[in-house]
C-alpha cells in the first residue's frame, strides 16, 4: 500500500512536470532542433528551439527545456540557420524581375547604390515592394541619386542608359549649389549621398571630380546627418575621398594598398570608423566568357533571362576579357593570370584593413553585365573563401556588418531575440564551407517562409 500510493505520487509530480513544460506562447513559427550561426560572437548554437511570434524572435532556446508549440513548426534537425543575407552594392532597371531572384537565394536585404532609372518615384516602389511584400523582395536601402559632373562618370563612361539629369543623375557645376542640392535630397528616406570620384573603367578616361567639390558634398552631407558614399576606383580616387571627408566606400576593387609605404592614409582610415562594401564581383565578371563552365549553375537555377546568359558567346565581352586579363598580367607581373591570382592579394589587403576595425560588407554591383541578381552574392562570398578569409567573416560581413553600414542593427542582420526573423534554412554547415549557403530550404523574411 506504502509503494502504490508512492508510485501514484510520483506519476502525479511527473505529469504536473509535463503538464507545467507544455508551453504555448502562441507563436506563429517554431524551428525546432537547429543548429544556429550566431555571427555576433562567430560561434554555432547547436540544437536549438526558435520561436517566432509578429514576425520578431521571441524566445531561442536549449531543445527539449521546453515542450513548445506553433502554428506552424518546422524541423531544424541536422539543419542551419544564418541571418538573411545583404547585398549592399545593387543596381537595377527592373526590380520586378530582380527582387524575386534576390529573395530566392536569401537575400532579404539590399543596398541600391543609385542607377539610370533611380528617380524618387522608382526607388518608392521598391521600397514599397520590400515594406508590403507586393511582390517576393528584399528590404530596400538606398543612397541619393548619383552626384557627378557633366561628361564624366557614370553617364558619359556607360553610354546608352537613360540617365535623365535632375531626376536620375545630378551634375555639378559649382560648389555653391551643392547645399540646396543636398538639402532637396535629404527630404527623400535616404542613407546618404552617391557621390562618384571616377575618371571612368576604361580608356578614354574622364576627369575626375575636383577635391573641393567631393569636401562641400560632405559637409552639407553632415550637416543633414547623411553619410557620404563614395565610388572609388584606384588609390588616387580613395585619397580624395579620404582626404574629403567620406567615410563610406562602394568598391573596394581597383585598390591596392602597400601597409607599408601607404601609413598616412591608413592611419586615417583606423581612425575614421569607414565602411567598406567589397564588389569583388566585378573582377569575376570581366573572366566569365573565358570560363564558361562558371555560368552552368546560372543556367541551371532557370531564374535569370537567355539574354544575360547569350552574353557568353558575345565577342565584345570576350575582348573585355582580354583586355583586363593583359591588364592584370602586367600589373601582377604574372604570365598567366586565373581568379585566384586577381582575388588573393585583394583579400589579403580587406583582411589586414578588418582587423584594424574597418566595417565592411559585401556588395556585388549586380547590374553589371555576369553579376547576377541574388547568385553572384554566393559567389562573392566565394571569392573572400578563395582569398583565404574564413567562412564566419565572411557570414559576418554578409549580414552583421551590413545591417550596421545601414544602421539597422537592432533589428537585423542576426539572429537574436527581439530582432526581426529574417533567416535562411540551410541543410548543410556554412562554417564547413562557404558554398553550403547555396544549400537553400527555406527563406524567411519577418518570420513568413518563401
Ligand atoms: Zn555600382
Amino acid at each position: 500500500m506504502k509503494n502504490n500510493l508512492f508510485y501514484l505520487i510520483i506519476s502525479l509530480i511527473s505529469l504536473h512536470a509535463l503538464i507545467s513544460c507544455q508551453q504555448n506562447l502562441d507563436a506563429d513559427l517554431l524551428i525546432r532542433n537547429v543548429q544556429i550561426i550566431d555571427v555576433l560572437n562567430g560561434s554555432v548554437l547547436n540544437n536549438q528551439d526558435l520561436l517566432i511570434k509578429s514576425g520578431q524572435i521571441l524566445l531561442i532556446q536549449q531543445h527539449g527545456k521546453n515542450n513548445f508549440t506553433a502554428s506552424t513548426i518546422v524541423d531544424g534537425t541536422n539543419k542551419y540557420l544564418i541571418p538573411g543575407l545583404f547585398d549592399c552594392h545593387v543596381h537595377t532597371t527592373n526590380y520586378q524581375e530582380d527582387f524575386p531572384r534576390f529573395m530566392h537565394y536569401g537575400i532579404t536585404g539590399v543596398f541600391i547604390t543609385g542607377g539610370s532609372v533611380c528617380t524618387d518615384a522608382y526607388y518608392e516602389q521598391m521600397r514599397k515592394a520590400g515594406q508590403e511584400d507586393t511582390i517576393y523582395a528584399p528590404r530596400v536601402f538606398h543612397t541619393s541619386q548619383h552626384f557627378t559632373m557633366e561628361g564624366r562618370h557614370p553617364v558619359k563612361t556607360y553610354g546608352g542608359n537613360n540617365w535623365q539629369e535632375g531626376k536620375t543623375v545630378f551634375f555639378l557645376h559649382d560648389t555653391m549649389e551643392i547645399k540646396s542640392l543636398v538639402a532637396k535630397v535629404a527630404q527623400q528616406p535616404i542613407l546618404g549621398i552617391k557621390v562618384t570620384i571616377e575618371d571612368g573603367p576604361h580608356p578614354p578616361l574622364v576627369e575626375r571630380m575636383p577635391l573641393e567639390f567631393i569636401h562641400k558634398v560632405v559637409t552639407e552631407a553632415h550637416a543633414n546627418q547623411l553619410e557620404v558614399f563614395a565610388h572609388v576606383s584606384d588609390n588616387i580616387e580613395l585619397e580624395m575621398a579620404v582626404e574629403a571627408g567620406v567615410r563610406n566606400l562602394v568598391h573596394f576593387t581597383g585598390v591596392d594598398i602597400d601597409f607599408r609605404k601607404d601609413t598616412a592614409i591608413l592611419s586615417k582610415i583606423y581612425a575614421g570608423h569607414f565602411d567598406w562594401v567589397t564588389t569583388l564581383m566585378l573582377d569575376k565578371s570581366f573572366l566569365y566568357p573565358n570560363n564558361p563552365e562558371w555560368i552552368e549553375p546560372v543556367k541551371a537555377s532557370n531564374i535569370y533571362s537567355q539574354e544575360m546568359i547569350d552574353k557568353m558567346n558575345d565577342p565584345g565581352y570576350l575582348f573585355r576579357a582580354e583586355d583586363y586579363i593583359s591588364f592584370m598580367k602586367e600589373y601582377l607581373k604574372l604570365d598567366t593570370i586565373s581568379l585566384r591570382d586577381v582575388i588573393e592579394f585583394q583579400v589579403h589587403d580587406i583582411m589586414e584593413l578588418a582587423s584594424h576595425g574597418v566595417n565592411f560588407v559585401l556588395g556585388t554591383d549586380t547590374g553589371n553585365d555576369f553579376i547576377f541578381p541574388g547568385y553572384s552574392l554566393h559567389e562573392e562570398m566565394q571569392l573572400l573563401e578563395m582569398g583565404g578569409m574564413s567562412p564566419v567573416d565572411i557570414l559576418k560581413m554578409a549580414t552583421i556588418n551590413a545591417a550596421v553600414m545601414m544602421h539597422a542593427d537592432d533589428h537585423l542582420g542576426s539572429i537574436s531575440v527581439g530582432k526581426t526573423a529574417d533567416m535562411i534554412l540551410l541543410s548543410k554547415n556554412p562554417l564547413e564551407q562557404i558554398e553550403n549557403t547555396l544549400s537553400i530550404e527555406r527563406v524567411f523574411k519577418g518570420g513568413n517562409s518563401f
